[in-house]
Order: structure tokens, then sequence, then C-alpha cells
């Protein structure tokens, strides 16, 4: 099958050219630059499949000009789809396919090391050193163990940090409106959201962004947590208002701030905008907090989850190609 890739990087072309090998080298790739939107959908001319990530835009103008190029399959290379308009995609009879798991551990253990960086100061630390500064002043940080961290959402990855942290000596409380037995099993309790906001050192957000979700953590939220708690967010940017965070942030009532997500991420992350301002005044207010640390959503970024991502996306590929069906097709009425 012709696949148009979009918002190509050399890593997604190296691991999507292997997996497409191992597979008997069925698919044709078209790899392209630029990001995935109504505009660029011309691009995949000529291809069935367009091949699309986290920051692609699959509106519904969008997936009518994919439909006109003729293209029958939106193959995600991730786990989220929030950036897609499902509905739009079934009218056009478009299907649509994701990554539903690759490694768990790569989010979770990402999520860890921005916790331990930020409690421990680690960014900081790292710089100090650098300039012959051995002060401790200022890099105070606290016990993991015995303290109460919240996570919201235990899906695989809420799940995957919770083991960490019990393995650290937290205690770990969780809202979810599906419960998981297999965290209760490793010790976690569930708890109602107030709870978790007024009774944890750490909050952790897993959970995926959809209407129920968007600004979960807002004004109201933040008022109701431990004054200075840590809030960490890995899952997506649109869950947390950000500006209400950085209130949070200057009244102190948000401690510590680690993100590898942020709600307009699109216009930054995975581009090398060195040599250029940063227009985005709200990024630009986060970067000055020193108790504020953000990636550039990395979190899934191992080569243990890239080669799973790739194998999965061809097998997602593969299978619509043989059966007209994807493995892990999104089927609009199990949203519902
Ligand atoms: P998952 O589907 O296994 O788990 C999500 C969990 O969130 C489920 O248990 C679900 O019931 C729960 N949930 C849904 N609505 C909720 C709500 N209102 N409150 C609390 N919990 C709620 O998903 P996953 O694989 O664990 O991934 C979680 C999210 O992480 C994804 O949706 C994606 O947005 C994000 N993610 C980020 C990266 C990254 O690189 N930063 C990589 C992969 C996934």
């Amino acid at each position: 099958m012709k696949v148009a890739v979009f918002s190509t990087k050399s890593y997604d072309r190296t691991f999507l050219t292997d997996a497409n090998l191992a597979d008997g080298d069925r698919h044709r790739f078209h790899f392209l630059e630029p990001r995935l939107n109504a505009d660029t959908a011309s691009l995949a001319g000529g291809a069935s499949a367009v091949c699309a990530f986290v920051n692609d835009e699959l509106n519904a103008s969008a997936l009518a000009a994919l439909s006109k190029e003729g293209v029958r399959l939106v193959a995600l290379r991730c786990a989220g789809f929030n950036h897609v308009d499902l509905n739009a995609a079934q009218q056009l009879n478009i299907a649509v396919a994701r990554v539903p798991a690759y490694s768990p551990a790569a989010v979770a253990e990402h999520t860890v090391a921005i916790i331990m960086s930020l409690n421990r100061k680690i960014h900081r630390a790292y710089a100090r050193v650098r300039e012959g500064n051995f002060s401790l002043d200022g890099l105070l940080g606290f016990d993991l163990c015995g303290r109460t961290v919240g996570i919201i959402g235990t899906g695989k990855i809420g799940i995957a940090v919770a083991r960490i942290l019990r393995g650290f000596g937290c205690d770990v409380v969780a809202n979810d409106p599906l419960p998981n037995a297999e965290f209760e099993r490793i010790g976690g309790t569930y708890v109602t959201l107030p709870e978790l906001l007024s009774m944890s050192d750490i909050i952790t957000l897993h959970c995926p962004l959809t209407p129920a979700t968007r600004h979960l953590i807002n004004a109201d939220a933040i008022t109701a947590t431990k004054p200075g708690v840590m809030l960490i967010n890995t899952s997506r940017g649109g869950v947390a208002d950000t500006k209400a965070i950085i209130a949070g942030l200057k009244s102190g009532a948000i401690g510590y701030l680690g993100l590898d997500v942020y709600e307009e991420e699109g216009d930054l992350f995975f581009e090398d905008l060195s040599e250029q301002m940063i227009q985005d005044d709200v990024f630009a207010r986060l970067l000055t907090f020193p108790n504020v640390l953000i990636t550039g959503h990395q979190a899934f970024f191992t080569a243990e989850a890239m080669t799973a991502i790739a194998a999965t996306t061809i097998g997602n590929i593969s299978s619509f190609e043989d059966h007209g069906r994807s493995e892990h097709q999104i089927s609009v009425e199990r949203l519902v």
C-alpha cells in the first residue's frame, strides 16, 4: 500500500523502514516533513493511507481533503486520538487505527524522571556544577518514601507509574471512572477526585484528553490541592489549564511543575527553534519559573517504544490491506 507519512523525522524514517522490511517490504512510504492539516493534505495524493503523529490536525476539513485524494486509512503512530474527528472520519468512510500500547514503561519512567529531577533539582544542580558553583543553597529536596502520590487515570501508564512509586515506598491513591483491580493489588487505593487533590503531595496525570478531562486541572482544582503540590503532566496538554497553573505557580499553590506536554505544543514541539524568538507568551512565562521542568513530548521516545510503535503501525496498515479493517481500528460506537 502507498502510505504518506506526515511530520516525518529521521527517527520515524528509520524505525518505519525497518518495520516494513521485517514485514516483507510490502508498503511504499512517501516521507513528508510537513504537519498534516487541511492545507497540506493534498501532499498525500496517490496514497491510500496516511501515517500521522500527535500534532497533526485531523479535523473534518483535513479528513475531507484526504478523502478527495483517495485516502482510506489514517494510521496513527501514537496512542492518543484526541486530534482526530472520528465522526467525520466515519462519515467519509476513512478508517482510523492507532497504537494502543507500545511501552507504558517508557512514559512511566520519564514521568518518574521528571518527579525526581524536580524534587532534587537536578536540572539546576547540573547547570550550577558546570559553572563551578557547588553551593547547596536552594537545592533542598524531600524524601519520596512515605509521600502520597495521586494518579489521575490508572490505565497502562498510570499503573506502571504506580508500580515504580510503590517501589520508592510512596502511598499511591488514584481516581479513574474505570477502576483497575491491578492498582489495588499493588497496594493503591481509589479515592474521589476531591480527596485525591486534597491528600496528594504529588499529582500526576495519565488520563486521555477528552471533553470530560479538558482542563480537569483548573483554578478550582488547584485551590483544592495541598499548598506547594507537585503537578506532573505527561498525558496531554489540554488536561490542565495552563493559565490557571501559572497563577498557581505565582501564588505558591503549585510548588513544582513538570510537563512533557503543553496545550499549544503543536507550534513548538519536535522542532529546533533555538534561533527563533518564542512567540507563545504563556509558554515563555512557564520557562521563567525555577521550579518548572519541561520536556518536549519525549516521554515515549525510547528505542523499545519506537520499535513497537513502528511494528504496530505496519501491522495496522497490513491488516487493513488484507482484510479491510485494521487490527487496532478505533470504533466510534465504542467511544459513546
Ligand atoms: P489507557 O487508555 O491505558 O488509560 C487511560 C486511563 O484513563 C483509563 O483507565 C481511563 O479509564 C482513565 N480515564 C479516562 N477518563 C478519566 C477521567 N475523567 N479521570 C480519570 N481517569 C480517566 O491509556 P495509557 O496508555 O495509560 O495512556 C494515557 C495517556 O497518556 C494517553 O491518552 C496519551 O494522551 C498519553 N500519552 C503520552 C505520551 C507521551 O509521550 N507523553 C505517550 C503515550 C501516551
